[in-house]
């Protein structure tokens, strides 16, 4: 897959200094920029790639956009996470389309995740099981959920690094649920085996592609509290921006800009040195003064970047460096009667109920929506088919046995995603394959790696890699730092690091 290179600003010298440089344009970044830009800070984003998204963000071809990595806005609805964002930076809702949910297709059988609550609670006990077993674990899954996405709206902080931070969760969380965080230290499975449903297949294989696809982990290993969060991401509300995430990133870069915030695009970090009030960011367009430095790059990259912050991020890349895992997207532009037939447009698949997901095991195939001429031509439709891949697979390949392995993945997906729609691809008009490769060249992800690390309960929440490296003025946000990978969580981390970044500078002044 190769992403069409815009450069949506001509070259200008960078400023001579700002309050806060923002290593980074993916949602971390430029979240983190809008809400300080917001509250009357000077900031600078410096982005290597032609425009902002990252992991989130999208290519053109031949009339599609389509997206590179995430297909849905998490929790843009009225007091969620996303709202909350967009009300802080004085922001409309861009023209999107709320998802009643999507389809889960099991080895043996079709559940759909709706997004109503109670619709959802009928359909889970019909397709998986109705005993007193299913109702209880499901009670306590929801309710588990019910009180963390309050807190994550209420703003928790974490990992707990000073006494006002525990002040605060204490708030966010309620004494009367405080019992509940015991719960951090144990996994999903844990809980499965509580209520006797460690061995039931459906019901593991349903949750199993969940918490692979938002914790990045399998039940025996994802944190229980995480996974509750992870399993209920579609009652947060998903949403497609008409135009997918094209929809989303103008309107925000535009409303950023506006607000007087300054986007570099094509303009990598190359080391950043100096301390609080008097950072150096040297870039390839020349060196910009910040009293402070915020990186939304992944940590392995701010280590690399920043010798100050080296030392400190050692013990967590060491600690997580086989727990990173990569990505496979198979874009496709289609006539619009290879995706008739179906009520849904996102729809998530498993193979086999005892092989290990990735590959094409579990996958997730989005469709733009029917008459998003934004997303694709009249009469067509932008297809994304994605996987999980292990990232050595993919590494020490020579060219042709790259090719191969691409063209070969590429069919099995392909083929894989005809369960729901059988003439997937036969007259595609755009057919492209990204990698781990894909991922390390366009959006600088060392290895290739995305999404945050494979979280259990002895990486995530109070083990996470923190906001805070101790480096004064320095912040880390992003998928690799709590709550981890996905947009809403780096949205979450964004509103932490804006009120520490907001605080520092006012002291400073
Ligand atoms: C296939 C796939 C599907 C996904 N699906 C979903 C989904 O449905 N929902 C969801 O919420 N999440 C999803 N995600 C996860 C989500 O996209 C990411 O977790 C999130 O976008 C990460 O954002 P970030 O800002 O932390 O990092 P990034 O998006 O990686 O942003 C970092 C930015 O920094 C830039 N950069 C790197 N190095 C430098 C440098 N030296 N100088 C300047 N700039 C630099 C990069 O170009 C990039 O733009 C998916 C991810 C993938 C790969």
């Amino acid at each position: 897959m190769v992403r069409t290179i815009v450069q949506d600003r001509p070259t200008r010298t960078l400023p001579a200094n700002c309050d806060v440089a923002i290593l980074g344009a993916g949602m971390a970044g430029m979240a983190t920029a809008a809400r300080l830009q917001a509250q009357g800070m000077a900031t600078v984003v410096l982005e290597a790639h032609g425009h902002a998204g990252g992991c989130a963000g999208y290519y053109r071809r031949r009339g599609f956009s389509f997206d590179v990595g995430a297909t849905t806005l998490v929790d843009f609805e009225p007091g969620g996470v996303g709202a909350e964002l967009l009300a802080s930076v004085g922001m409309p809702m861009p023209d999107a389309e709320a998802l009643p949910g999507y389809v889960a297709w099991l080895p043996d059988r079709v559940v759909t995740l709706y997004r109503d609550r109670a619709a959802w609670h009928a359909e889970r006990l019909r397709a998986l099981g109705d005993t007193t077993n299913h109702r209880a674990f499901w009670a306590f899954l929801d309710r588990l959920a019910s009180v963390f996405w309050a807190a994550s709206r209420d703003g928790v902080r974490l990992p707990v690094r000073r006494l006002d931070d525990a002040a605060h969760n204490l708030r966010a969380i309620g004494l009367r649920n405080l019992p509940l965080a015991r719960h951090a230290t144990t996994t999903l499975g844990d809980a499965l085996r509580r209520y006797g449903l460690r061995d039931d297949a459906p019901v593991v294989g349903l949750l199993s592609m969940l918490v692979e696809d938002t914790v990045h982990s399998t039940v025996d290993r994802a944190p229980l509290i995480n996974s509750a969060l992870g399993v209920t991401i579609r009652g947060a509300g998903l949403s497609r921006a008409s135009g997918g995430m094209r929809g989303f990133w103008r309107p925000f870069v535009d409303h950023y800009r506006r607000l007087g915030g300054d986007l570099r695009t094509n303009c990598p970090v190359e080391r950043v040195d100096g301390t609080a009030g008097a950072f150096l960011v040297h870039t390839r367009r020349g060196v910009l003064n910040a009293a402070q430095v915020v990186s939304a790059l992944p940590a392995s990259s701010t280590a690399r970047l920043c010798a100050a912050t080296e030392e400190r991020l050692a013990p967590y890349l060491r600690r997580d460096s086989d727990a990173l895992g990569g990505a496979l997207v198979v874009a496709l532009g289609v006539p619009e009667c290879e995706v008739d037939g179906q009520a849904f447009t996102h729809h998530q698949l498993l193979q086999d109920y005892g092989r290990p997901l990735g590959d094409g095991t579990n996958m997730f195939v989005s469709v733009s929506a029917p008459g998003d001429t934004e997303s694709a031509p009249p009469g067509h439709r932008a297809v994304m088919v994605s996987t999980h891949t292990e990232l050595a697979s993919w590494e020490g390949l020579g060219a042709e046995a790259y090719e191969a392995r691409k063209q070969e993945m590429s069919d099995r997906l392909i083929g894989l995603a005809r369960r729901v729609y059988p003439m997937l691809g036969e007259h595609a008009v755009v057919r492209e394959i990204g990698t781990p490769r894909t991922y390390g060249r366009y959006a600088l992800r060392p290895r290739g790696a995305v999404g945050g690390v494979r979280q259990t309960p002895a990486n995530a929440n109070q083990h996470a890699v923190p906001h805070d490296l101790g480096v004064p003025g320095f912040w880390q946000v992003g998928d690799s730092t709590w709550p981890g990978l996905g947009t809403v969580a780096c949205v979450v981390g964004s509103r932490i690091v804006a009120a520490r970044a907001l605080r520092s500078g006012r002291r400073v002044r």
